[in-house]
């Protein structure tokens, strides 16, 4: 099995033409393009044009205010017959009832794309929702170019990615985090095809792959410049690299999940993350399966899940992965001074999981039964376990901090004070780290029939999901 590299490089793709020369030249006739019969019989045939586009693919955390409307309570309503307190409710109309503002913890992926230079208004700016459905294939320039013109970008990279990553109007938060975000380069096909004819030569400008048309009768200046070709130094044209997907210690074969960041290897117990074309050695541990947590530090959401009973079998269901962070934190800003300082280390899960509010959930849990446990009771038990399926790690150590500082705002937040200054708009904690040192941990989750639980705090996560994730 082969792993593509480049991870955190920009690496380019392209999508395959589906309509061919003649359809275009078709399209372009049927559209009502003056002169295609003329050009077909002069034998200039329709061009292929490979337009740029940066594509950035990543998941946004943040966190939201909102304007919450508290319901009437009885205490609220007048004296007064049944029916006029059943119209105030309804109408709103029922005393104090005031706006109030709640934070919420959201998450979302997101997925944008805009063209990577100026194609004179030929091409559409953005490949709008459909870059997520296009059957993208790896950029091969040798392949390409025997096809069609390859534009070359002129806007770097550095620019794109600040662009894409700027927050969009449409969500107001009071903070946000950017995680696993992934930069890419997509060549999409445009079909040119020549009308009039002359010195003031036309094209109508088609989508090869919808074969709709993009332009009418236009100036080709813009989709004839210079080509890849034309600059052969252009740093965004890079070469993918594949390697064969297996340990570089000992060559037993890693398992293959497209969202992993890191390897760890079950023959030699050693782990991997991908880092440009390289795996790169890293430490990690499998925690062997601790003693069940004691009832009194269980949290109230465990609580709320039947508990296994005596004697019922909790086996071993998986082992996720969760980065720990350590460093020098500094909490700046916000009204209030936190009354729970963060721990020392936090904790980062790694595994993949839709919403990110839960992911920081169980980190801010971990962290905390992690300070409570320090010094009172022995360290958990590390011991390598070889037959355990390992959940992928899917974040690096880049984006471990990024979710240690999510989780810790998560942590701050827990604080009424903290909580209640931020949804009134009066400032968010701003958390820092420097010096930040990762430790990856494999921590057993033992498994019911619907829920697998953290082994430190009982925290629970739907069993399917886990499965899922396993696969
Ligand atoms: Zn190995």
């Amino acid at each position: 099995m082969l792993l593509v590299t480049g991870r955190r490089r920009v690496l380019s793709y392209v999508v395959r033409p589906r309509i061919d020369a003649a359809e275009a030249a078709q399209i372009a006739a049927f559209a009502g393009a003056a002169g295609v019969v003329d050009a077909r019989r002069r034998g200039t045939s329709p061009r292929l044009v490979f337009v740029p586009y940066y594509r950035l693919c990543a998941e946004e955390a943040f966190w939201r205010r909102e304007r919450v409307s508290r319901p009437p309570r009885a205490v609220d309503l007048e004296p007064g017959d049944l029916g006029e307190q059943l119209v105030r409710i309804v109408t709103g109309g029922a005393r104090a009832r005031e706006a109030e503002h709640a934070l919420t913890l959201a998450s979302r992926t997101i997925e944008r794309s805009f063209l990577a230079r100026d194609a004179g208004g030929l091409a559409s700016w953005s490949l709008g929702v459909r870059s997520g459905v296009l059957r993208l294939e790896l950029f091969e320039r040798g392949a390409i170019e025997v096809q069609g013109l390859v534009l070359r970008p002129t806007l770097d990279a550095g620019t794109a990615l600040a662009r894409l990553l700027e927050p969009l109007a449409e969500v107001a938060s009071v903070h946000r985090e950017v995680l696993r975000a992934l930069l890419s380069l997509i060549y999409f096909p445009l079909w040119t095809v020549a009308t009039g004819s002359g010195p003031a030569a036309r094209v109508t400008v088609l989508d090869a792959v919808t074969g709709s048309v993009v332009a009418r009768d236009a100036d080709p200046a813009p989709l004839s410049g210079d080509g890849l070709g034309a600059d052969a130094t252009s740093p965004v044209d890079r070469v993918l690299g594949f390697r064969p997907l297996c340990c570089p210690n000992c060559g037993w074969d890693l398992p293959v999940r497209p969202a992993d960041v890191v390897f760890h290897c079950t023959s030699c117990e050693r782990t991997w993350e991908l880092a440009g074309e390289d795996l790169e050695p890293i430490v990690s541990d499998v925690v062997a399966n601790a003693a069940a947590p004691p009832r009194a530090r269980r949290g109230p959401r465990a609580a709320a899940t039947p508990a296994a009973t005596v004697g019922e079998v909790a086996h071993l269901v998986a082992h996720l992965p969760v980065w720990q962070v350590s460093g020098d934190f500094t909490v700046t800003g916000g009204a209030t001074t936190p009354r729970t300082p963060l721990p020392s280390r936090l904790v980062a899960p790694a595994f993949r999981w839709r919403a990110l509010k839960v992911l920081s959930d169980l980190g801010a849990r971990l962290a905390r039964s992690g300070e409570q446990a320090r010094g009172t009771q022995p360290q958990v038990e590390m011991e390598p376990v070889k037959d355990m399926p390992l959940v992928g790690c899917s974040l690096d150590r880049t984006d471990a901090v990024t979710m240690a500082r999510l989780v810790a705002l998560r942590m701050l937040m827990d604080d009424p004070n903290v909580r209640d200054a931020a949804a009134r708009g009066k400032g968010v904690p701003r958390v820092d780290l420097e010096r930040a040192e990762t430790r990856l941990l494999w921590l057993p989750f033992a498994g019911d029939a619907y829920s697998l639980r953290d082994p430190l705090t009982g925290y629970a996560l739907p069993r399917r999901a886990v499965q899922d994730a396993i696969s």
